[in-house]
């Protein structure tokens, strides 16, 4: 039976991250405040057959594009799941081959990780960006290295909605809606081991955040 790889880095998953503009000389991306009611939905860990096609007809439903961070090995496994989410018109981002954290470990496994991964999203044409979630939103100097010499921006969140820790569709909700500004990323996962609310919060939250004045965009879009 094909494996999935675990979302959870949960002991290590920032709660809260500063914003681009304040880190400095470094590729590393939490939000963009000066884009005005522009949002982007982010999605990690997936593809998974099963989730992410329920996740794409949400997202279908309200015409919203989103960013798919993907893992290398689902890539591999679920082909055909990801050629249907990049068909739909959404970013697709790297989130290593095998999940492992890229803070303290060597420059050689790093790049392996990232280049890994581009090897199998990029198998079956699909055009991928060069934007990495790294696990957990752990980095370090190494990563930030890499990711100067090889072009990528590191793209971590600035709202978490807990959905990787089983939150309650409500719990969801509320914590977007009470602390949402524009130029916000925000992070769910397209695969969760055990019960996820994520798609059932979706199901509300983004008409709700439309009611609001909200236009959801790419990543890309958004840090432009
Ligand atoms: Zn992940």
């Amino acid at each position: 039976m094909k494996k999935i790889i675990c979302a959870i880095l949960s002991a290590f998953l920032l709660s809260s991250v500063v914003c681009s503009s304040d880190i400095k000389n470094k590729p590393v991306y939490s939000c963009n405040e000066n884009i005005g009611n522009k949002i982007a939905l982010t999605f990690d860990d997936g593809p998974h057959p099963k989730i992410t096609p329920k996740i794409l007809e949400v997202l279908d439903k309200y015409n919203v594009k989103a960013t798919f961070f993907v893992i290398g090995i689902n890539a591999k496994n679920y082909p055909e799941t990801l050629s249907m989410v990049a068909n739909k018109g959404h970013q697709i981002g790297n989130h290593t081959y095998s999940h492992k954290s890229l803070k303290s470990i060597s420059k050689d496994i790093v790049c392996k990780e990232i280049s890994t991964a581009e090897d199998e999203i990029m198998q079956n044409d699909i055009e991928m960006t060069n934007i990495l979630r790294p696990p957990g939103g752990l980095y370090d100097q190494t990563l930030i290295d890499v990711a100067l010499e090889k072009n990528y921006k590191i793209v971590l969140w600035n709202i978490d909605t807990h959905d990787w820790a089983h939150a309650s569709d409500k719990a969801i909700i509320k914590n977007v809606i009470n602390n949402v500004k524009g130029g916000d990323i925000i992070l769910f996962h397209d695969y969760i081991s055990g019960r996820a609310n994520t798609i059932s919060a979706l199901e509300k939250l983004i008409p709700k955040l439309q009611s609001m004045g909200y236009e959801f965009v790419t990543v890309s879009e958004l840090l432009q």
